[in-house]
């Protein structure tokens, strides 16, 4: 039984093994056929994939042609991409601004007939000559002042906010932010007042570098308004403390002085600049300190656009992504500010208003 077995096991064997090598050899042959075939269809698809990749490489190409201007304007809309003054005053009407703050210097007020104080050949040092002090920065010095206080006060007179020198349409284009609802703060060098005169309120105001709008006795230190001098200072009269019985003090209008403390007011920038949502910076040349930093006080991602005859400070080098410089008359700038905004008439009206009450508070 065992043999038998064995044989019908050896045949079965046989017949397994023989059974086994044609079906190995029709799956060799299945998977030849299957490899052959699966590589066919891997040409296949390589020569699918070689075509859809440059049928993509020209769509891409395309795409990319067609997408240039589109992306152009949409950037526009944005801060990332400011290129001219109607993308700012897109971004404003757009509502996409709420805190303006406002940096301005000497150049907002050369179309008032001020004269630029650095300037050469036309700026207010260069025409000092005439007071015979020893550097045209002395006017500006305390110690020179305590000693000769006569040409500043020959200056005063010259720059005294009384109504000679009219406020322009920058000074007015600061207002009309303001009576948007849209401006937190104006920062000024400025000492000539015609921020005020042009009916920005002072509390929107931070005068850097000092006001006539206040005084102080420069021996006993009590306060008072401009107007107490005003007539003094306006008839070339220096005028003397009667604040306190017997002290006879120079009293000096709040004009920072080399080497004086800057007004506390000065200091709200360390709370607007950081909520500031756009940074206007007219007519400066950002070479004075402390007032020359605030301009870095801004957040970083916050637009910044300078409007001056050249690009000064961190615009030279466009030293952050949404910064924008517009070199020129500022006149002629802020005018096409006023148009893009569509606020013609809304300026005039502001303007006239303005002037009939200047007009009545002329001397
Ligand atoms: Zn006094």
């Amino acid at each position: 039984m065992e043999n038998d077995q064995s044989f019908v096991e050896g045949d079965f064997s046989k017949s397994c093994s023989n059974k086994l090598k044609s079906g190995v050899e029709k799956t060799k042959k299945k998977t030849v056929k299957k490899k052959k075939k699966k590589k066919q269809e891997q040409k296949d698809e390589v020569t699918k994939i070689s075509k859809s990749f440059s049928k993509l490489d020209i769509n891409r190409r395309d795409v990319s042609k067609q997408r240039t201007p589109q992306r152009r304007s949409q950037l526009g809309k944005t801060p990332s991409s400011l290129s001219s003054i109607k993308d700012v005053a897109e971004l404003i009407s757009s509502g996409g601004v709420r805190n303006i703050i406002v940096m301005a210097g000497a150049g907002i007020s050369t179309g008032s007939g001020i004269p630029d104080f650095r300037t050469p050949g036309t700026g207010l040092y260069d025409n000092l000559h005439k007071y015979k002090i020893p550097a045209p920065t002395a006017v500006f010095d305390r110690d020179y002042f305590n000693v000769n206080p006569k040409p500043f006060f020959e200056l005063a007179k010259e720059l005294y906010p009384s109504g000679k020198y009219r406020p322009n349409i920058v000074h007015y284009f600061v207002r009309c932010l303001h009576e948007k609802g849209l401006l937190l703060r104006m920062y000024t060098q400025n000492i000539d007042g015609l921020e005020r005169l042009a009916g920005i309120p002072p509390s929107k105001l931070v005068e850097a570098h000092g006001t006539f709008s206040t005084a102080s006795c420069t021996k006993c230190g009590k306060k008072c308004k401009g107007e107490v001098i005003k007539d003094k200072i306006l008839k070339g009269v220096i005028p003397r403390c009667q604040l306190t019985p017997l002290c006879y003090g120079t009293i000096k209008p709040d004009i920072v002085f080399f080497g004086e403390d800057l007004p506390k007011r000065f200091y709200y920038y360390l709370k607007d600049f950081p909520s500031c949502d756009l940074l206007l910076v007219f007519g400066t040349s950002l070479q004075v300190e402390p007032f020359a930093s605030l301009v870095d006080s801004a957040r970083f991602t916050t637009p910044r656009l300078l409007l001056n005859m050249v690009k000064v400070g961190p615009f030279v080098k466009r030293g952050r992504r949404h910064d924008l410089a517009v070199t020129g008359d500022i006149m002629d700038s802020i005018q096409t500010f006023v148009d893009e905004l569509g606020w013609d008439e809304f300026i005039k009206e502001v303007v006239d208003s303005n002037e009939k009450v200047l007009h009545v508070n002329d001397p």
